[in-house]
């Protein structure tokens, strides 16, 4: 003991030492582990802390010649071996399944212990500190029994329940790793109290330097635990224990570069996706990737600066096609460590790419087959009912010819709509800008929708800007569209009675250029909020159930968006559900004439008559026309016999260049799809056929295949001109003037026979009525309608209904609701007839009441119509 108590100077600095030490390795653990979740790497550090201070407050006490700094490291050491032990019950408490509660009872518990044995055994009576100057040391002895006493109970409780929780720790643990510290928590406690013995004797054993002891024990306790928690740590789910198998398993390539430009590191995925197994180990960037020379610098470069850039290269092993990310990382200095190298096989998507490049193809492919098959049978429908109008003198058959000639533009602009879709996925719609006025576009669509608006007795305003410049340099077509399909929409949306409006006003964007701003206002159904989102995308219907009866494809708004984006414009939705929506456009235009255009007070067209009058003749002129469908032949024939033009017909290529070898001719209409011999192999065996009479002849292709740039490429074929069926007679004429030799052509005098004034006296006596629609309903014949009014007028079936109504004779009632509802259809009495259908309706859903409440007042309102027609009809 005298060499022990003679050398203390240096066991105090050795003791010293080692609490230092043990606060680094709790830091470094601390920082190590920084990622980890939970609290064990706090408990650590904790009980790192705990030992550092027990060691320094017992060591500086020992060294101090202070008696009063004694004291003061003395309670810090003190607090040390508190800290220590409440270190030791959270971690343990933290590795069980304690629930949240049971964990903060046990550490709040100790915490307060651990405060009351700082102030009781902390207080200055409890020790009296002595300086033995002979060995140069401080010590204390004991003052007070009852203080000693506390304290050494209080450890040996504290040691108890940790031994419990321990128990329970040690019974629940499943795994090796979790036994295995337990076991270690076990010795480290062993050696600590063991070496603790030594003091809790010091009343009865004359020990002086106690502290010695329990600070080598409390040091040894750490170390032990220490290196058992490490062990722990590294079966515990950390960033490092699982980085190298992320690395390695990683189903994407991992590449890391050093600062010379070698490859250091490459995970398992990258060697096989670049083939680089075989390779030797530093190989560079471009021995890896089909790299142009001074490419590979530039990509070091450029992740130098801090951009993590994405490059499409190719292996030049394997050669599959690779995405690769590059990115630099940077020390703490700022300066390059390492390069990474994130590469992701792209040989799956560029296959997908392929067959969906295929598949678009295909798609288009088949849409102009698909339209050209359409198209085909709807000219000779339409060309055919061009031929009736011309030549038949009876007013009914001219009105079924022309009912027939609005389904088929309709059924044209369907495929149109179609085609349209394809061509803006395909990127091959063209935008054509050349001179024109809005007025002309607005009396378009205002005239193409009144009568639909009027049938569902809805208003139909158009307002203009008046100070609008006059000319417009833009694409007049795509402009008439966009309205169009706001203004079909806003009508089909918009209840019976509503309201649209359409008004075109500008802002001034530069000297040249204007924003054009089209409004399409209604106040009809409305859009729902979380449908609008979803408004411009292909096919996309809403409220299917609701808007059963009205007829739609989806594709309306998603081609306005498009268009409207192709012109470089803007499209808002401003839509409230229930009460309406405004559509307003912006489309940047050119100026062409800054003229205002003025007011315009009406749109509608002062209505021409249908039959169209040639404009020229060309007796002298023989021409050849070219198709394997004998009815267009006789389209064709029909449309210019009013010219006098000599038209002779071929059915098939072979019969037509045998005929084009015998006589000239001064103009060829040459069918493109026909069977053997089409219209491009005629035409080239024409033009290589020097001997043939036709050999330099004008060939015009008439053509159903309307698919994208094929009209470029008939002129590419060698074709003087096409033109693109259902055939237009206008620009039929238009085109044979524009090729014959002007000297056969003389032109005749243009007749345009202008429609008596908007309908007779009956016509306007029935404003109670939508009469137009009546009227359509009759074929356009007037005396066909007088007739059917008439018969409604005399089939009064209320007494009938009143009758059944009586008698609930339901069946019957309805039989009469439904056909009332047919017949004032037909006559243009929308209102009445949807009164009259939902009573049927009403029959049908068993709702009597329904029927109860409204029979009279639909009869009343049926009477006055009767009135009114009576009136109207004498
Ligand atoms: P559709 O051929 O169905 O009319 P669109 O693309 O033109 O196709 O419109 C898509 C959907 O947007 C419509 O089905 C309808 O539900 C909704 N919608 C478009 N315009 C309006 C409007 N003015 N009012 C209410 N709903 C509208």
């Amino acid at each position: 003991m005298e060499v022990l108590y003679q050398h203390f100077i240096y066991i105090n600095i050795i003791i010293l030492i080692a609490g230092a030490t043990s606060v680094h390795l709790g830091a470094s653990f601390l920082k190590r582990e920084r990622h980890t979740k939970g609290f064990f790497k706090y408990s650590v550090f904790l009980l790192a802390l705990g030992n550092g201070m027990c060691c320094l407050g017992y060591s500086i006490m020992s060294l101090s010649p202070n008696l009063t700094v004694a004291y003061i490291f003395r309670v810090i050491g003190l607090a040390g071996i508190d800290i220590y032990l409440l270190a030791e019950i959270i971690l343990v408490t933290s590795c069980l399944n304690f629930s949240r509660r049971s964990e903060l009872f046990i550490i709040g518990l100790t915490s307060i212990a651990v405060l009351f044995d700082l102030v009781i055994y902390g207080h200055p009576d409890a020790d009296t500190f002595i300086r033995y100057d002979q060995y140069n040391f401080t010590t204390y002895i004991r003052n007070d029994p009852y203080r000693h006493l506390f304290h050494y109970t209080y450890l040996a409780i504290l040691i108890f329940c940790m031994l419990i929780i321990a128990i329970v720790w040690a019974v629940n643990v499943k795994y090796k790793r979790d036994r295995k510290l337990v076991f270690f928590a076990y010795i480290s406690n062993f050696i600590f109290g063991g070496l603790a013995l030594p003091d809790m004797l010091k009343m009865q054993v004359n020990i002086l330097c106690t502290h010695f002891f329990f600070c080598l024990g409390i040091f040894f306790a750490f170390v032990v635990f220490f290196v058992s928690a490490n062990n722990y740590m590294a079966f515990y789910i950390t960033v490092n224990s699982i980085s190298r198998d992320i690395f390695s398993t990683l189903g994407t390539g991992l590449l890391v570069f050093d600062t010379n430009y070698h490859l250091n590191l490459a995970n398992e995925y990258a060697n096989k996706l670049l083939g680089l197994d075989k390779q030797p180990h530093r190989i560079r960037l471009k021995e890896i990737f089909e790299l142009k020379s001074g490419e590979p610098f530039k990509m070091f470069e450029k992740a130098t600066e801090g951009l993590a850039l994405d490059y499409r290269l190719t292996s030049i092993i394997t050669q599959k096609v690779i995405l690769v990310n590059f990115s630099c990382k940077m020390d703490r200095n700022n300066e390059p460590m390492c390069y990474i190298l994130v590469a992701t096989d792209l040989t799956e998507e560029n296959r997908l790419i392929k067959e969906a490049q295929a598949a678009n193809e295909a798609k288009s492919e088949f849409l102009s087959n698909i339209s050209h098959e359409i198209r085909t049978p709807i000219n000779i429908i339409s060309g055919m009912d061009e031929l009736i109008l011309r030549e038949c003198d009876d007013e009914a058959i001219i009105g079924y010819a022309e009912n027939i000639n609005v389904a088929s533009k309709n059924l044209t602009s369907l495929i149109n709509d179609v085609l349209d879709i394809a061509k803006i996925e395909s990127g091959k719609l063209d935008i054509v800008s050349f001179d024109y006025s809005i007025d002309t576009v607005l009396r378009d669509c205002y005239n193409l929708f009144i009568n639909e608006a009027k049938k569902h007795h809805q208003s139909l305003v158009f307002k203009c800007n008046s100070k609008l410049p006059k000319t417009l340099i833009g694409d007049e077509i795509r402009i008439k569209q966009i309205i169009s399909n706001l203004l079909s929409n806003a009508i089909k949306y918009t209840q019976e009675n509503g309201k649209i409006s359409v008004s075109i006003d500008y802002t001034v964007t530069s000297a040249d250029f204007i924003s054009l701003i089209i409004k399409i206002t209604d106040n009809g159904i409305g859009i729902r909020k979380e449908d609008i989102p979803h408004l411009f995308e292909n096919f996309q219907r809403f409220e299917l159930q609701r808007n059963r009866t009205i007829q739609g494809t989806g594709l309306g708004l998603s081609i306005t968006k498009n268009l409207i984006t192709l012109l470089h414009g803007t499209i808002e939705v401003d839509s409230v559900y229930e009460q309406g929506s405004t559509f307003t456009v912006r489309i940047p235009q050119r100026v062409s004439d800054l003229t205002p255009i003025g007011e315009i007070n009406d749109y509608s067209y002062t209505r021409e008559i249908r039959k169209y009058e040639s404009t020229f003749i060309a007796p002298k002129a023989r021409i050849l026309t070219v198709d394997d469908v004998q009815m267009n032949l006789d389209v064709v024939c029909g449309l210019l016999k009013k010219t006098q033009i000599q038209i002779d017909c071929a059915l098939n290529g072979e019969e037509a260049l045998s005929m084009m070898g015998s006589t000239y001719y001064d103009l060829i209409l040459l069918d493109h799809m026909m069977p053997e011999m089409d219209g491009v192999e005629v035409l080239t065996r024409l033009r290589a056929d020097k001997t043939n009479r036709c050999n330099a002849a004008p060939v015009i292709m008439l053509t159903a295949n309307a698919s994208m740039g094929a009209d470029k490429k008939y002129l590419e074929d060698g074709f003087t001109d096409y033109l693109s069926k259902p055939i237009q007679p206008a620009q039929l004429e238009a085109m044979v003037q524009k090729y014959l030799p002007v000297e056969y052509i003389s032109h005749t005098q243009h007749v345009t026979e202008v429609a008596a004034p908007t309908g007779s006296d009956l016509m306007h006596s029935l404003n109670f009525i939508d009469a137009n629609a009546g009227l359509d309903f009759a074929a356009g014949d007037e005396d066909f309608y007088k007739q059917i009014l008439t018969t409604y007028k005399e089939e009064d079936k209320r007494p009938a209904m009143n009758d059944l109504l009586a008698k609930e004779d339901w069946p019957n009632y309805q039989i009469l609701a439904h056909s009332l509802k047919g017949t004032s259809l037909t006559i243009g009495a929308t209102e009445l007839s949807a009164a009259a259908k939902a009573l049927e309706f009403a029959v049908k859903e068993d709702n009597l009441e329904y029927i109860k409440e409204h029979h009279n007042e639909v009869m009343e309102k049926y009477g006055q119509l009767l009135e009114k027609l009576k009136k109207a009809l004498k």
